[in-house]
């Protein structure tokens, strides 16, 4: 069962990818973990790719499709989760594209609904709490950033919502609900 969370940043999409990793063993693919991964170790992606992020601007399609590719070939568990990805629509076609050239379907798109005061309450709270904990904030956890990241999510993300529903693979869930509900509108949608 492959699945895609959908939903601006700062929905709920990694943690939420995160406990489904944990109770049905699936595997997630964050196409933002992947970058941050590259940056770190320091590849000639990573750096062609730091600025672009830490502007809250979407990299390439090409950069990101490929990223994905590369691990669909891999461990794939109970399912894959694309967590941030698609991003585009170009995004949204190659990856129907990729999933049907190694015979796999895609099951369910289900979408974070949030709203944008929540958001960035979050998105800053989510910068304090790492800073608390000893660590620190994303690169693009600050305010500067949190607005290009959403008019990227507005101008090129959000019609993959209108896109998906058209396909009949769109499910919304309340993504304002405890951690826990939110968790169990999923399980639901992917027990259904
Ligand atoms: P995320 O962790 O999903 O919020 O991603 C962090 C950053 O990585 C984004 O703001 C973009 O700069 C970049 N990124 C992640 N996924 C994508 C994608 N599918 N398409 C384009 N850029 C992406």
């Amino acid at each position: 069962m492959n699945i895609i969370l959908l939903g601006p940043p700062g929905a709920g999409k990694g943690t939420q990818a995160q406990k489904l990793v944990e109770t049905r063993n699936m595997v997630q693919l964050s196409t933002g973990d992947m970058l941050r991964a590259a940056r770190t170790s320091g590849t000639e992606m990573g750096k062609k790719v730091a600025a672009i992020m830490d502007a809250g601007e979407l990299v390439t399609d090409e950069i990101v499709i490929g990223l994905i590719d590369e691990q669909l070939d891999g461990e794939a568990g109970g399912g894959f989760i694309f967590d941030g990805f698609p991003r585009t629509l170009p995004q949204a076609d190659a990856l129907g594209a990729l999933l049907a050239s190694k015979g796999e379907t895609l099951d369910a798109v289900i979408e974070l609904q949030v709203d944008d005061a929540e958001l960035v309450k979050r998105i800053v709270g989510r910068a304090a709490d790492a800073v608390a904990a000893g660590g620190t904030a994303r690169a693009d956890d600050n305010e500067e950033s949190l607005k290009v990241r959403l008019m990227e999510y507005y101008k090129k993300t959000s019609p993959l919502l209108g896109y998906y529903y058209a396909k009949g693979e769109l499910t919304s869930v309340d993504g304002l609900a405890s951690m826990d509900e939110v968790e169990a509108s999923i399980v639901g949608v992917l027990d259904a």
